[in-house]
């Protein structure tokens, strides 16, 4: 089969490489569309990870199924998270494999979807293996993972529609994130990002305000926003010391803040600043596709607009390339 590999530092090659072989408990799939993620472009930059296939946002066609998996026919049209549990550990001997503290994943630690197939250990439906509904396209199928740490996310904050929301950072989480409060009926949504074409994307989601971080201070927009008392819930997905800041600042009394992006660097903080306006922290590792895949099918999500560029497979590199540098990418997307 043919797949992107991983030679070293920005430096992604393809591949005729030989198919992956279906083992118990796992399913085959054959990739029709694949995102690339934050994540990739982190591995991409370092280089390390020589003969590694990226990609975990994908979505595609079950194509072999393993001994021991029920519930899939060939053809069957699925998104999923690949994985495997170590079988070994606390939440793994309790059957919670999706707790696993030793999980490898699919694209980092094994061979992962930018390829023509892709092996999905572990295949449990709608554990693992989600069935895409028929009105939901192989492209926003290889969203639903991405949008789906945002569906994770509200659940977890418990917004209420007359709770102001802020979300700092409009890369596809941040607007996955806007699209659904607003599916939830939340009324009064701000977004704040950086870069013109992610702002209107912004827009597009539904946002009631943009802030454009690189013009204006986006504390005191909310602060003046919401008349000086600051937001009830605070989606902090930008991962930066001066973001972290921020959501502290604006956060109301009693509010709180959702922890989404990934830092890469360790920040510095007061932790009496959340004592002394009560705030709740919430860190988020994890995403709830059945529900964003309903508001797929529902329409109230549309991942479409936030799809800024699509690239055929053999084009990875281009690809890669485009999703690192181009200002304008929001979400690169590989088709097969
Ligand atoms: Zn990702
Ligand atoms: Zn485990």
């Amino acid at each position: 089969m043919k797949a992107a590999v991983l030679h070293g530092k920005r430096d992604i090659r393809m591949e005729n490489i030989p198919n992956p072989k279906v083992e118990p408990g796992s399913i085959v799939i054959k990739v029709r569309a694949c995102g690339i993620c934050g994540s990739d472009l982190h591995i991409y930059r370092q280089g390390d990870k020589a003969g590694l296939i990226l990609g975990h946002e994908f979505s595609g066609d079950v194509y072999e199924i393993g001994a021991g998996v029920a519930d899939f026919k060939k053809g069957d049209r699925v998104t999923g998270v690949g994985f495997r549990p170590c079988g070994e550990c606390y939440w793994c001997k309790q059957g919670m494999t999706a707790r696993c503290s030793n999980m490898k994943l699919a694209g980092d630690h094994f061979a992962g979807a930018m390829a023509e197939y892709v092996l999905l250990p572990n295949a449990q439906l709608n554990r693992t293996v989600f069935k895409l509904p028929d009105t939901v396209s192989y492209e926003q199928g290889a969203t639903v993972e991405p949008v789906s740490v945002g569906s994770f996310s509200v659940r977890r904050a418990k917004v209420a529609p007359e709770d102001t929301c802020v979300v700092i950072g409009a890369g596809i989480i941040g607007l996955g994130i806007v699209q659904v409060l607003k599916a939830v009926g939340v009324k009064k949504v701000i977004a704040a990002g950086r870069r013109a074409s992610r702002l209107k994307a912004a827009k597009e989601s539904g946002a009631d305000m943009i802030i454009d971080a690189a013009k204006e201070d986006t504390a005191a927009a909310v602060i003046k926003a919401t008349k000086g008392l600051g937001a009830d819930v605070v989606f902090e997905c930008a991962g930066q010391q001066a973001t972290f800041d921020q959501s502290l600042k604006i956060a109301r009394g009693g509010g709180k803040v959702i922890l989404v992006g990934l830092y890469e660097q360790p920040v510095t903080w007061k932790p009496i600043d959340a004592t002394n306006k009560n705030l709740t922290l919430i860190g988020i590792l994890g995403g709830h596709f059945t529900s964003t895949m309903e508001y797929m099918a529902s329409g109230k999500v549309n991942t479409k607009p936030l799809i800024s560029h699509t690239f055929p497979l053999d084009k990875a590199p281009e690809a890669f390339a485009t999703q690192s540098d181009a200002p304008d990418a929001i979400k690169v997307m590989l088709k097969m």
